[in-house]
């Protein structure tokens, strides 16, 4: 492992482009559950049965309340040690595209400023009506569903199981992940499309790919480096070994 992080350390010093990809994993020691793995489920139902316009069309209550308990729970939450060393990280390398599946705004809270959001944020609403995007950080909401002043209902401002991802959000995207000398892929399960192709896109380009997860995923054979463990410990430990600003 020591090998290992050096190596990546020797990487990250001679980029000129760096890329990180972050999914649920990164604020999992910030205390919001993942999709998958333990503690992901809300009242026994699965993400897939609520992050869905079906399942929004069906009883928009019900998917509020799923979201209003999360947005309480990401609003006691602070960045951990790994949102901050990726906003460190930002300060150091030339040119840095953070993308993030994250909706829970804590990157942005710990200071990362180049942040492509994939998936949209918590805390905008959107109006089903005519698109109006407004930021609302009232918790917990005091009326399910929220409504707009135009009537109709409020969604959250995110992508959902099945909706396609905002075309300027893919374009940032994938432009980092083609121009990066290095890309890591931090805390994603590496399944929910197109987020799950960034790391092999950046690959087929001839960057160097780092995966930093506790666990295996799809990626794990095709990456270059595969650090098992905590975000939380290993970026900063990545982070120890690059000269400081
Ligand atoms: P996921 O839930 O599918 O996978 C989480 C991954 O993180 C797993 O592979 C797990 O092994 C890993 N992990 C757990 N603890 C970790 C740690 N301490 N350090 C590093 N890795 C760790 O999440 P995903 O791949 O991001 O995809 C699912 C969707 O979940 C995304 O669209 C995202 O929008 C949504 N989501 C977001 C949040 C959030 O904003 N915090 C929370 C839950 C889900």
């Amino acid at each position: 492992m020591d090998l290992l992080l050096a190596l990546v350390g020797e990487r990250l010093k001679a980029a000129t482009s760096v890329a990180v990809l972050t999914g649920a994993g990164v604020s999992a020691e910030s205390g919001i559950p993942t999709f998958r793995g333990p503690g992901g489920l809300w009242k026994s139902y699965r993400p897939e049965e609520l992050a869905t316009p079906e399942a929004f069309r069906r009883d928009a209550r019900l998917v509020w309340e799923w979201y209003d308990w999360r947005r309480q729970k990401i609003a006691q939450a602070s960045p951990n040690p790994a949102h901050y060393a990726l906003a460190a990280l930002e300060r150091l390398a030339p040119a840095f595209t953070l993308i993030t599946q994250n909706i829970d705004g804590l990157h942005q809270k710990a200071g990362s400023e180049r942040i492509v959001e994939l998936h949209g944020c918590i805390w905008r609403l959107r109006c089903e009506a005519d698109g109006t995007v407004r930021e609302n950080r009232e918790v917990p909401l005091s009326i399910l569903p929220p409504r707009c002043p135009c009537g109709s209902l409020l969604r959250p401002d995110v992508v959902w199981f099945g909706e396609p991802l905002s075309s300027e959000a893919q374009a940032g995207a994938f432009a980092a992940a083609e121009s990066a000398d290095v890309f890591l892929t931090v805390g994603t399960s590496a399944v929910v499309q197109p987020a799950a192709s960034l790391p092999l896109v950046a690959k087929r380009r001839g960057a160097f790919v780092v995966e930093i997860n506790p666990f295996s995923t799809p990626l794990t054979p095709s990456v270059d480096a595969s650090l098992q463990g905590r975000a939380g410990s290993i970026l900063p430990e990545i982070l120890s070994l690059l000269p400081k600003v």
